[in-house]
């Protein structure tokens, strides 16, 4: 009975190691760390059981870096710690894999051990362009993994595409699409490319040498994405998401409609009782501050309400059924108006924004400038 009163909670569990980093990733996750992994899958455990046990977990998202990089010995010690929460019957428990890195041992794990999502970063089917962009696996490799998740039974699985990459055509892209639909995976998430600080990527960029898709070109590739998607019963409900009905992934809106989730692990982050929670980012004193009991957090902010109203606004507005102006006003207790009337008025001027039957959300012109519509709502 007492059960019945936890509260309900995302998680969200990062794994930083991957086997080599792609070119243009910006994520925290590193290669040559491998040494630390069997130490950093138990201090992630006591973290996990420090601050998860008085929670009803709705959904789990592992995370990296690449967790399917994990030997089927420390899968299993993360996995079974996982099993021992509270888990609620409908979870949704999703781990990324890396193609190449999947083994018919570790799906069994998984499947043992309530995973029922898969999410697969292929990014390419073209050789030559997985190559260029530093992932690890060959198109063949991917398939491998993915047609023995479906034999070992999973039913949910998320493919990753990029477009918008170097030396990457309109035709390559659409060839891409054409060989994932026929695969016919639930959900698939295409990303365009964005050349992020830090990554390599980021100085070829700056020295003249990535041969880039032009802007008319990535918006070609996007509407080819949106179109070919449709065409095959892939619904759109995020900028960036498509899904087959009833397939959308619970725990992405759960960041996108502002709910509350934990982060564990390395440069995680948590958005919980109104605070934005960030975890160190070095593996080494994550380790060490979680074996002597001290705290792993590195920046705690508490979000004010103009925050609060703002991360709602942009992170709604990605959703292609956006916000309900209800909720805006139960969780404000404002008028959309009155903070953001005549912003409203403006995007939708610009036919950039509807109004309709209480929701507020973007036209398919709106999605495509969707950055500038959204820092329109900065306070
Ligand atoms: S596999 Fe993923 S996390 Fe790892 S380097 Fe590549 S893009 Fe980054």
């Amino acid at each position: 009975m007492k059960e019945l009163f936890l509260k309900e909670m995302s998680l969200y569990i990062h794994i930083p190691f991957c086997k080599q980093k792609c070119l243009y990733c910006d994520f925290p996750s590193y290669s040559g760390k491998e040494k630390f992994i069997s130490k950093y899958i138990d201090a992630l455990n006591e973290e996990i059981k420090s601050k998860v046990n008085h929670y009803k977990i709705k959904s789990i998202f592992i995370g990296g870096g690449t967790p399917s990089y994990l030997n089927e010995k420390e899968l299993k010690k993360l996995l079974k710690c996982i099993n021992t929460l509270n888990l609620e019957k409908d979870l949704e428990f999703t781990i990324e894999c890396n193609p190449g890195s999947l083994t018919e041992e570790k799906l069994e794990i998984m499947k043992k051990y309530n995973v029922n999502r898969l999410s697969m970063g292929l990014q390419s089917t073209k050789q030559s362009i997985l190559k260029e962009i530093g992932r690890i696996h060959t198109f063949e490799e991917f398939e491998n993994n993915y047609l023995l998740a479906r034999k070992i039974g999973f039913k949910n699985i998320n493919i990753d595409l990029m477009f918008g990459l170097p030396n990457q055509s309109l035709e390559d892209w659409k060839n891409a699409l054409n060989k994932i639909v026929e695969l016919n995976p639930e959900h698939i998430s295409a990303y365009s490319l964005i050349i992020e600080e830090g990554t390599c990527f980021y100085n070829l960029y700056n020295q003249n040498k990535l041969n880039l898709p032009s802007e008319d070109e990535e918006r070609e590739m996007y509407l080819l994405a949106r179109k070919i998607l449709k065409e095959n019963g892939y619904y759109q409900y995020e900028i960036s998401n498509f899904s087959k009905e009833g397939k959308e992934c619970y725990h992405n809106k759960v960041y996108w409609t502002l709910k509350e989730y934990l982060g564990l692990g390395v440069s995680s982050s948590s958005y919980i009782n109104g605070k934005r929670i960030k975890n160190i980012d070095n593996i080494e004193n994550y380790i060490e501050n979680i074996d002597n009991n001290k705290s792993v957090n590195e920046e705690i902010y508490i979000n004010n309400i103009n925050d609060n109203m703002e991360e709602f606004m942009f992170m709604g507005l990605r959703m292609i059924k956006g916000i309900e102006e209800e909720e805006f006003k139960a969780r404000f207790k404002k008028d959309i108006d009155e903070v953001y009337g005549l912003i409203i008025v403006k995007n939708i001027k610009r036919e950039l924004l509807v109004r309709n039957e209480g929701r507020i959300y973007l036209t398919p012109h709106g999605i495509e400038l969707s950055n500038s519509v959204m820092s329109d709502f900065i306070i």
